[in-house]
């Protein structure tokens, strides 16, 4: 069985990070390295999607929650709860980390934000 993620091993405590916050089947933590005034990371609990296009085919639901989630966070975080959410999906675009996750940026976001 291949390792937990490094989302998984912060959501157990096993390495340090700020969860926001938590529901049924998602969980909120603050992006080490922010690219934007608020950029927090919408997690599913389960590891079993590694992007977007496979939550997306497996579990649409789960995807709806994220992006509500996502809304959410905005509306608390930034001013007019206006917001960019960002999968990004295999290596060439970006992805890092293969538990998929949402990105939630807002607040005076600049050209070429997560075009790192
Ligand atoms: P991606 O490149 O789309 O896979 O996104 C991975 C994101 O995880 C990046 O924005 C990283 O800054 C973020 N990240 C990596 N390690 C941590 C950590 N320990 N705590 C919080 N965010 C992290």
């Amino acid at each position: 069985m291949a390792d937990s993620s490094i989302f998984s091993k912060i959501r157990a405590g096993e390495i340090p990070g700020d969860i926001l916050r938590e529901t049924e089947r998602v969980f909120v933590l603050r992006d080490i390295a922010p690219q934007a005034p608020v950029h927090l990371l919408v997690i599913p609990k389960s590891e079993q999607y590694r992007n977007v296009v496979e939550l997306a085919a497996g579990d649409p639901s789960l995807l709806a929650e994220m992006v509500r989630v996502a809304g959410e966070l905005a509306a608390e975080h930034a001013a007019p709860g206006d917001f960019r959410l960002v999968f990004n999906t295999g290596p060439d675009a970006g992805q890092t980390v293969f538990h998929v996750h949402a990105h939630v940026l807002a607040g005076a976001l600049t050209e070429g934000s997560l075009a790192n």
